[in-house]
């Protein structure tokens, strides 16, 4: 179980790292924020920037700090180290932000071992298993943010084409974070509905759905973004709140989080996307939705990229 603290202590303070922490103040779900970042000054600059803002969200105390705030924590989330360029996948990541993972996590572990760690920093799968490696903490207290966003992302693009609320859509991105994902539509439902169902039902006239482009769309959103402003920060920063509210208020939402696998669809010992219940004691279970072989096929496969990686950099 969480320590009940409120206390959410964020690692790296750059693009990500002070969006989530700026979308979780206004969203009042934290009672304290801790910033740490091997560039403390930053950490600082950002902390006096948030708590500046106190007037106008609930309140919380935000301050930079080090690796001895991480002691009480309900969450520790790690979004330090490098961040991809234009033109390069998260797995390019892996050899620069291993030993920063490893670096990071062996500090936290000697502050606390009742906190759970969130993961953001890519390829967040991979890193994922590699905390929980470097940790030694139970699986279900060592989470990444997963697909949380391409999931988001997904919903997002239906609820466009289909001109209904997201909050209607009811879609996950399962597999890797990255260009393996897998997007499952025949769990996907509209209003209650599946999705073919809704659209025989539905009296719009609009085109039939690019199942392809849609697909395509959500898995190159992040290099769209990355060419044009140099880094994605804002939804996943609120990708990151929910995580972490679902925890903090012991919520069980049903949210692709990265986590480790044991025998799903025949999956072991790699950390992937699947809809999982999270609440204050982290992942609580995993859910299976029926999926078709084509779906099952390409999610196997997504977890062989991830797994070919892990074991190119030495993790077990
Ligand atoms: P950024 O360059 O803006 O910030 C990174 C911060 O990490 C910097 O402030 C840097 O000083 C700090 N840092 C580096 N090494 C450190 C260490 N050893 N200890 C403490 N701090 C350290 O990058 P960003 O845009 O914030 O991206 C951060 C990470 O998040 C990247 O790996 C990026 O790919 C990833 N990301 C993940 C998602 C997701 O959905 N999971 C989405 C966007 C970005």
């Amino acid at each position: 179980m969480s320590t009940g603290s409120g206390k959410v202590v964020i690692i790296g303070a750059g693009a990500v790292g002070a969006t989530f922490a700026y979308a979780l103040q206004i969203r009042g779900a934290a009672r304290e924020i801790v910033l740490i970042d091997m560039d403390h000054r930053r950490a600082e600059g950002q902390a006096l920037d948030l708590s500046h803002g106190e007037f106008f969200t609930p309140p919380v105390d935000i301050r930079a700090g080090d690796y001895q705030d991480c002691a009480g924590a309900d969450v520790v989330a790690i979004c330090a180290g490098a961040k991809q360029k234009s033109g390069q996948s998260r797995m390019d990541l892996v050899e620069t932000n291993i030993g920063i993972c490893k670096a990071i996590v062996e500090k936290i572990v000697e502050q606390t071992a009742e906190a759970i760690l969130l993961v953001a920093t890519n390829p967040v799968d991979v890193l994922t298993y590699a905390a929980l490696h470097f940790s030694g903490l139970p699986k279900e207290r060592v989470i990444g943010s997963g697909t949380v966003l391409d999931s988001a992302r997904f919903r997002h693009l239906l609820s466009r084409h289909c001109g209904i609320d997201a909050r209607n859509v009811h879609a996950y991105v399962l597999g890797e974070h990255g260009d393996s994902e897998v997007l499952p539509w025949s769990i996907t439902t509209l209003a209650g509905m599946k999705m073919e169902d809704y659209c025989r039902a539905c009296p719009q006239k609009c085109p039939d759905i690019n199942s392809q482009q849609i697909a395509t769309e959500v898995r190159t959103s992040a290099y769209h973004i990355i060419d044009a402003k140099g880094a994605t920060n804002f939804a996943v920063g609120l990708a990151l709140v929910k995580i972490t509210t679902s925890i903090i208020r012991d919520e069980n939402s049903a949210l692709t989080v990265s986590t480790l696998t044991g025998g799903q669809y025949g999956i072991s010992d790699v950390c992937l996307s699947l809809p999982a219940v999270l609440n204050s004691g982290g992942v609580d279970r995993i859910i299976c939705p029926k999926l078709t072989g084509a779906e099952q096929a390409a999610l196997k496969s997504s977890a062989e990229t991830i797994r070919r990686i892990q074991r190119q950099i030495g993790l077990p």
